[in-house]
């Protein structure tokens, strides 16, 4: 043997990234279990949002660690710098954007995921088992045919591009090999003007240019205008470009509005278009028996894009997209190179694999956290902590309505509720200012967490229920904290 190639005793020691001694992980893992548990056990101790501060941001960027340092120190430092400045969204009274609270019991998930280190990719292992029944839980939470697919993915930003890369590649032409270039004309995508900014992304990536994207009007109730939508697909056949795509959503993030589901999927079907639907949070509320008759018409969907991280609830992030036609999916993603391919026993076989479903290769085991809430709570549970949040919702509706200045902009849906404190005479850029600052105050107060948006150019607050902590005396806490922050903004511009 060359003596350069001699093995040196310490070099083995030294290049495993396993800790010197087990007991003092296992101790410090217990630690950080205990550490974990109380936190959320004891979230609403806590105020919702704290800022993090300076000195904290300054640790935070200190320099690249060049080696190595005691695991006890490094989780010292995370419980100094890092567990104490979430963004909130643990707490009951975290109303903002569309946010999941996260399951008590999903760090067990977490951590037996990170145990197996699982790469759900492919291959032959239980990951690829507890993605596909999840899968097929979903595909008959939704009715879908048992022809239909389905992938687990980041969230329902990746499901809509997922979807709608399956929606442009299976719209005519040899998309995969030619790309766009082979397309009599320009390919033509619609959804209403409340659509998810993911989608417009999405329309941005696949290469087909925002000018493909057209934003239907919407109705009185925030819901895509039918018939404009019918008009807008006859201009542009009239003008020599090729709709394919019409994507409804169900649960709009403005003011949670659902689209006709059941009418769309008619016109698609006509039309010989895809329907892609946009069910980031709304999807699940097939869950809610009270809810479930407005989705009338999901079932129908070519695709369906939905998160298990927003009224799920499970450990961020987790979405989920459904394809009804499994053929279409595969056509549009399946590629395995001589070192992919499927031995048909061994470690190497497995059947379908997800990357054969998606852009991704490499991929977490994500179905686990999934899989586990499904099997602890079940979906009527589920079912009942949406139907609760609906109900919060429309009760809050009645109790801002009832606050003098007050203007409701949304009425509720779902778990949206959208309303503007409107003191009589003032002009409208003052209004915005004073409703954004009643938010900020909130949030700074650490109190509450509600955020903004928009209605007809008009800010507003928005309050969003996808919180299965919340309870009715946290809302009644919001709208006097709310109309108390109002009060002294409105009070010291008159001083
Ligand atoms: C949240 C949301 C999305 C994006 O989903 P992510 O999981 O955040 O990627 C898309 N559409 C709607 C309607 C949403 O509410």
């Amino acid at each position: 043997m060359n003596t350069a190639d001699a093995p040196d005793s310490s070099e083995q020691e030294d290049a495993s990234l396993d800790p010197a001694d087990w007991e003092n992980l296992r101790r410090l893992a217990h630690d950080a279990v205990d550490q974990a548990i109380d936190y959320v056990r004891d979230v609403r101790k806590r105020p919702v949002w704290l800022p993090v501060p300076e000195s904290v941001k300054a640790a935070l960027s200190e320099p690249l660690p060049t080696g190595p340092r005691d695991t006890r120190a490094v989780y010292g430092e995370l419980l100094e710098r890092v567990f104490p400045y979430p963004a909130g969204n643990v707490h009951p009274l975290f109303f903002g954007w569309v946010h999941g609270v996260g399951l008590a019991s999903g760090v067990v998930p977490e951590i037996m995921a990170a145990a197996m280190n699982a790469n759900c990719g492919g291959r032959d292992h239980a990951g690829i088992y507890v993605e596909r029944v999840v899968v097929e839980w979903c595909k008959s939470i939704f009715g879908f045919p048992a022809g239909a697919t389905g992938l687990l993915l980041s969230g329902t930003s990746m499901a809509n591009l997922t979807g709608l890369a399956i929606a442009r590649n299976s719209s005519g032409g040899e998309i995969r090999q030619r790309g766009l270039h082979g397309l009599p004309g320009r390919l033509v995508a619609y959804a209403s003007a409340e659509l998810h900014s993911s989608i417009t992304k999405a329309v941005e990536i696949l290469g087909l240019g925002r000018e493909s994207l057209r934003a239907i009007p919407v109705d009185s109730d925030f819901r895509m205008d039918i018939a404009a939508l019918r008009a807008s697909i006859a201009a542009d056949r009239a003008a020599g470009h090729q709709p394919f795509c019409v994507v409804g959503t169900a649960g709009t993030v403005n003011t949670g509005a659902i689209d006709d589901l059941e009418t769309l999927a008619s016109l698609c079907r006509e039309e010989r278009l895809w329907f892609h639907v946009d069910g980031a949070f709304g999807a699940l509320a097939v869950l809610s028996e009270k809810q479930r008759p407005r989705l009338r018409g999901i079932e129908k969907a070519d695709s369906l894009a939905f998160d298990f991280h927003k009224w799920m609830h499970v450990q961020y992030d987790a979405g989920c997209l459904l394809v009804r036609d499994g053929d279409l999916h595969r056509k549009a993603f399946t590629l395995r190179p001589a070192y992919l391919q499927e031995a048909g026993r061994g470690l190497a076989g497995g059947g379908e694999w997800p990357s054969d479903l998606g852009p991704e290769l490499s991929r977490g085991f994500r179905a686990l956290k999934v899989w586990f809430a499904l099997k602890e709570h079940g979906v009527e549970r589920f079912g009942r902590a949406i139907t609760m949040n609906c109900r919060q919702a429309d009760r809050l509706g009645r109790l801002v309505a009832g606050v003098p200045g007050v203007q409701v902009t949304s009425a509720p849906s779902l778990s949206i509720v959208c309303f503007r404190f409107r003191p009589a005479g003032w002009d409208d850029a003052s209004l915005d200012r004073l409703n954004e600052d009643v938010v900020a105050d909130l949030q700074e107060s650490g109190l509450a967490v509600p955020s903004t948006t928009r209605i007809h150019g008009a800010l507003t607050i928005r309050v969003n229920i996808t919180n299965h902590r919340t309870r009715d005396e946290d809302l009644d806490l919001l709208v006097r904290a709310l109309s108390d922050a109002a009060a002294r903004r409105i009070e010291g511009r008159r001083s």
